[in-house]
């Protein structure tokens, strides 16, 4: 099978660059002056490495804000990849080929176009060294330094990360335009809606750059979300159907959870 390497790069302002994984996912590019950081690595469709060295001649650390396949699944093509230890266990199960094979498929089915091969999830069949990363850590780039926050809520490892010269927040899924709760690797709604909260104070005026959706968010897109969290925590016993009905309005943001995850 061909090595993919035809997705979309674009350049942000100050310095980052947001990658596209065939509308799958966004994985954005963070230049130093003498180190780059990758934050998500795709859903491993394409050479995510060759992608980000086109785009830049320095070293690059791999960061990851959750390890769901769609943003650790391209880690395979790096010798290492730094997750929140609480992630470790569904990352292992992530770089699995045939849970990824599973997830291609259904991409490919809603994205025809792109021509994603479910077989390119055994293209590469290796394993990156799983590196920790938590709160307070942080990467200095040369004239800019990414700072590491961690979010739990829609897994129980999510991070946000934050560059100290744009300001910008990277939250992954932790807060987007369709927050999932329901996988069996989620926290609560509680200790999400602290992580939501937390974020928003991390928030300036800088954008939040999301992995998926509505991008960038803003802060009252955010704002929107936490009272929205407040609803469902109050609301305790809420019926799936509740949500579903927001859902289907199509109103933003929407948080779509198992209700009984809440506690
Ligand atoms: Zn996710």
């Amino acid at each position: 099978m061909k090595r993919r390497t035809d997705i979309e790069a674009t350049p942000l302002s100050g310095g980052i660059w947001q990658i596209s994984e065939y509308d799958m996912v966004n994985c954005y590019l963070i230049e130093g002056e003498e180190k780059a950081c990758l934050i998500d690595t795709g859903c491993g469709a394409v050479d995510m490495a060759a992608v980000a060295a086109s785009l830049t001649d320095k070293p690059i650390t791999v960061l990851i804000t959750h390890a769901h396949e769609d943003h650790l699944g391209g880690g395979v093509w790096f010798p290492e990849v730094y997750v929140h230890p609480a992630d470790f266990r569904t990352a292992r199960l992530y770089f699995n080929p045939f849970v990824k094979m599973g997830f291609l498929r259904t991409q490919n089915k809603k994205r025809k176009q792109h021509a994603v091969s479910y077989l390119a999830a055994f293209q590469r069949d290796c394993k990156p060294k799983l590196l920790p990363v938590n709160e307070g850590d942080a990467f200095d780039l040369g004239g800019r330094t990414i700072e590491t926050y961690f979010t739990p809520g829609h897994s129980v490892g999510s991070l946000t990360f934050r560059d100290t010269r744009t300001g910008a927040l990277f939250v992954g899924d932790h807060v987007n335009l369709l927050t999932t709760l329901q996988y069996p690797c989620a926290a609560t709604a509680e200790v999400w809606l602290r992580s939501a909260e937390k974020t928003l104070s991390l928030a300036g005026d800088a954008p939040i750059y999301s992995g998926h959706g509505k991008n960038p968010l803003s802060k009252e897109d955010l704002a929107t979300l936490i009272d929205w969290g407040k609803e469902l925590v109050a609301a305790g016993n809420v019926k799936p159907d509740k949500v579903k009905t927001k859902r289907g309005e199509s109103r933003f943001p929407c948080i779509v959870y198992k209700t009984d995850r809440v506690k």
